[in-house]
């Protein structure tokens, strides 16, 4: 119930109507009983340093970040994460009692469902379709898993180039964490046919397939076929749910991830950090299945 004495989190974006992040998060606030509630904020990009201190003097305690504010936000805050600068955005932003801090919570639920299975990643290889923003988190994420090969494939030179830089010593990226985490080697799609029967995860991060495009994959039959029985093919997309590309994975006997995971893992970091107190990540999960009727 909300009353008098609830506390106010949130999650700014442009649009914001699409977000699944209120039905997940009020889901768990109410499971935890808790005085909370998480509100959708519209915030278009010219006004979001108005936002940001309209949010103190409501006494916002915290809010998610999403499209197009990601990045934008960084120089608005006081305090960022090692993990949101190796990243580049932030998605989750907390009140400390002095200033906003941001971190970036996309990685910790990229690999929750990586760590959950028994397989040891370290020096495994991983093939990441896309060069956008959620690539960055499935670099990183991929870097700390230990793995020893990221291939990164995108269809523009010119942006992978601009991608594979920004991980080089001296920029403000994962390389600030550690001395020795992969740089990602950069391909067009073409070097697919060469990289996929050496890789054990593939990472889909292009919206290809995604709902309406139900029946669309970035792999067709013959680069399906290349796909070695020992691998994870792991789609960011969570609808459909399978994906047609998870549904040529499986048919061929690899084992399937999909995005819903990574979204409700990165919301239950983000809950964590505002709430100081475990997730319900099952409530959660079934808050999802059930909003999108899954
Ligand atoms: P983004 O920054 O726009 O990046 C999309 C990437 O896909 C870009 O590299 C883009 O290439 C590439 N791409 C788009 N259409 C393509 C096509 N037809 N052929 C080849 N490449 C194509 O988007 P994002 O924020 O990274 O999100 C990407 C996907 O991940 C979306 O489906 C999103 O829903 C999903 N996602 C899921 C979660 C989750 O929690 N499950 C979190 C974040 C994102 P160009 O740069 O050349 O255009």
């Amino acid at each position: 119930m909300i009353t008098g004495t609830t506390k106010l989190l949130g999650v700014i974006g442009y649009p914001i109507a699409h977000s699944l992040s209120p039905v997940m998060h009020n889901s768990a606030i109410g499971h935890l009983g808790m005085d909370y509630v998480y509100l959708p904020l519209p915030v278009k990009p010219e006004n979001l340093s108005q936002a940001i201190e309209g949010f103190r003097a409501i006494d916002l305690q915290g809010f998610n970040v999403t499209i197009p504010h990601k990045q934008a936000i960084l120089p608005l805050l006081t305090e960022v994460s090692a993990i949101a600068h190796a990243v580049g955005a932030v998605n989750t932003v907390w009140w400390t009692g002095h200033h906003w801090a941001g971190t970036n919570t996309d990685v910790a639920g990229f690999v929750a469902p990586l760590k959950a299975g028994e397989r040891d990643w370290s020096q495994a290889t991983a093939v990441v379709l896309g060069n956008g923003g959620a690539a960055r988190a499935v670099v990183v994420g991929c870097q700390h898993l230990g793995f020893a090969n990221i291939h990164v494939v995108g269809r523009d030179r010119q942006k992978l180039h601009a991608f594979q830089s920004s991980w080089l010593p001296g920029n403000d990226s994962g390389q600030t964490e550690s001395t020795c985490v992969p740089v990602p080697f950069i391909h067009t799609w073409e070097a697919l046919p060469h990289l996929l029967p050496q890789a054990d995860l593939l990472v889909n991060t292009t919206p290809i397939g995604m709902h309406p495009h139900d029946r669309a994959s970035p792999l067709d039959a013959t680069l399906v076929a290349l796909l070695s029985a020992r691998i994870t093919v792991y789609d960011l997309i969570y609808t459909p749910r399978p994906t047609q590309l998870l549904h040529q994975a499986q048919a061929q006997g690899a084992a399937a991830l999909d995005g819903l995971e990574m979204l409700i893992h990165q919301g239950g970091a983000a809950l964590q950090l505002w709430l100081q107190h475990p997730a319900p990540i099952e409530v959660m999960r079934q808050s999802l299945l059930d909003y999108l009727q899954l």
